[in-house]
């Protein structure tokens, strides 16, 4: 591990000076993948910005049709808030399928996000459900947040404050888990929302994506059977040591089906 200085801040307000100061500041939530990176020497930040103190980012309220979620809400938190999960079950519930107990205690939503590792399953939810990325410059919606492999629109000095979840009629999850680490080869995100059915997947591709011919299949019945032989091509789906792409196409088929029969 290279040196670093670091602050502790208590306001976002603090937080964006400190990271508008100083260009080569990274903020830090669970560290999760940021500590590992620097104990491999991969990543060299003049300074972490500690957002643990920070308590707005630790919020989960109701505004109208939507949930908002605090960037530091914790995966725990997600997976057993009784707002969460009475307003979006599957949201709870996917949340609960993140590592085990001990990442759940210390990952965080915002990290998550921020970090969009190919195979996390936030992104997926925030595609599926129509999510709006809010910092502390703009808002973002999902479709223009997610960029492509551990890449998003968050701009260096900008912070992720909220994440804000439109309630859905229906919605539902499934994930084939790599069995050592527990994240997803392959994970669908289903939800009946007010612009429509979302379909969006996770760990299959470089980033996750939305699976429109499945959006349109349930649209027009919304049902298993609609999309139980609706195959998923394998061009540009990852292949590696854990899968290989055609084996990844077929769990996204198959994903998709159990989604849909999770949301019920
Ligand atoms: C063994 C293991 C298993 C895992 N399994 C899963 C899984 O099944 N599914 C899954 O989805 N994830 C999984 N994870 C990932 C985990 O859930 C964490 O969310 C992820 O590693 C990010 O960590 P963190 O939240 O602590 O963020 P950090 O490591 O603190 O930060 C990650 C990145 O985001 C940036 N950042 C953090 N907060 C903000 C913010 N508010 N604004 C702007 N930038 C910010 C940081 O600068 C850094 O670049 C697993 C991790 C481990 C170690």
């Amino acid at each position: 591990m290279y040196d670093f200085a670091y602050h502790k801040p208590s306001s976002v307000a603090e937080a964006v000076a400190i990271l508008a100061a100083d260009p080569e500041a990274k903020p830090i939530s669970g560290g999760q993948t940021l500590l590992p990176a620097l104990k491999h020497r991969l990543n060299r930040p003049s300074a972490l910005i500690d957002l643990s103190g920070i308590a707005e980012l630790k919020k989960v309220t109701q505004e109208g049709n939507e949930i908002v979620i605090g960037a530091m809400v914790k995966h725990y938190e997600v997976a057993t808030n009784p707002l969460i999960k009475g307003a979006i079950p599957a949201l709870a519930a996917m949340a609960s399928t993140i590592g085990d107990t001990q990442v759940r205690n210390r990952g965080t939503m915002g990290g998550s996000c921020a970090n969009n590792d190919p195979a996390a399953d936030y992104p997926a939810a925030a595609l599926a459900l129509g999510a709006t990325f809010v910092t502390d410059k703009r808002s973002i919606p999902a479709e223009e947040f997610f960029l492509g492999m551990f890449t998003t629109a968050l701009e260096p000095d900008e912070l992720l404050v909220a994440v804000r979840f439109p309630i859905p009629a229906k919605a539902g999850y499934a994930k084939m888990r790599n069995p050592a680490s527990r994240y997803s080869m392959a994970g669908v995100f289903v939800a009946k929302t007010a612009q429509g059915v979302r379909v969006a997947v996770n760990g299959a591709g470089s980033s996750a994506f939305r699976r429109p011919e499945a959006e349109a299949a349930l649209e027009a019945n919304w049902s298993p059977e609609a999309v139980a032989n609706l195959d998923q091509a394998a061009d540009d789906l990852n292949s590696d040591i854990h899968g290989s792409a055609e084996y990844r196409a077929h769990l996204v088929k198959v994903m998709t089906k159990r989604a849909v029969i999770d949301a019920g």
